[in-house]
């Protein structure tokens, strides 16, 4: 599903003419679950950028259901964003005058027609736990629910990717499990989910484990 490899990223404007990545390597299948760990300035965010086509690599190859994203101009990066990789903010990134149905419709594609819109979305916030509350504005829900209604929205294209950073960041613990959970079926459902994460409840939980230091990625495999 998504095959890393000699992928380097170097800022043009870094303070320090350092990489961000060093020559970076590993395969994750379709349906996993990946946590993406590390200490802070490592790369995490840098690395899940690049999966998700938000930013382009310095060198080396990202092949994501075959096709090599490290190739894309950033017009046909932005393209394939659109439909093939769906994303989660630490802080949601909701429109605060927008209904949560209205948010979820946001960046659908796959279609004009508004009723239809609509139907998809609905059925995305009842996967998500939120129908009953799709026509409240954001403010007027819990943080766990508003990271709900943006995880409903990054599904609104059905992409096989779904890139967290720090998702439960802004969250207290109990939210942060219901959260995880929710990516759990998701994964489940073939999804591959990636997320950045400093939440070490997590660290036993996720089926692949990327540990970033300096850069570098290395895969914890899990010993139990
Ligand atoms: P993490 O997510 O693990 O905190 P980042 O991927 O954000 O780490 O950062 C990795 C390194 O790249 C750090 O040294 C950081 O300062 C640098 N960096 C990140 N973004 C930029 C940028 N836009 N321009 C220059 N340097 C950056
Ligand atoms: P949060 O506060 O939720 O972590 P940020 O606003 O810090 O989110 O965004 C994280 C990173 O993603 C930033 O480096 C930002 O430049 C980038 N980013 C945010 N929104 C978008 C977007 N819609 N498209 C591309 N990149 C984005």
């Amino acid at each position: 599903m998504i095959e890393v490899k000699n992928l380097s990223k170097k800022y043009p404007n870094g303070e320090h003419q350092d990489y961000a990545l060093k020559n970076v390597q590993f395969e994750v299948n379709k349906g996993e679950l990946v946590g993406i760990f590390g200490k802070s300035g490592s790369g995490k965010s840098t690395l899940l950028h690049i999966l998700s086509g938000i930013e382009a690599p310095t060198s080396g190859t990202v092949k994501i259901d075959g096709k090599d994203i490290a190739g894309f101009s950033n017009r046909a990066l932005t393209k394939w964003r659109g439909t093939n990789v769906g994303i989660v903010f630490q802080s949601f990134h909701l429109i605060p005058t927008l209904t949560l149905v209205e948010n979820v419709m946001l960046p659908m594609e796959f279609s004009k027609n508004r009723k239809r819109k609509r139907q998809r979305a609905l059925d995305l916030l009842e996967q998500t736990g939120l129908f009953m509350k799709a026509n409240q504005f954001p403010e007027s829900v819990s943080g766990g629910e508003r990271q709900r209604t943006a995880i409903a929205r990054a599904l609104a294209n059905d992409p096989p990717v779904i890139a967290a950073d720090e998702p439960t960041g802004n969250l207290d613990s109990q939210t942060s499990g219901e959260i995880f959970n929710l990516f759990q079926v998701l994964a489940e459902t073939g999804k591959t989910v990636l997320f950045v994460t400093h939440d070490l409840d997590f660290y036993g939980k996720v089926s692949r484990r990327l540990q970033v230091q300096d850069g570098s990625v290395y895969e914890v495999h899990k010993t139990e």
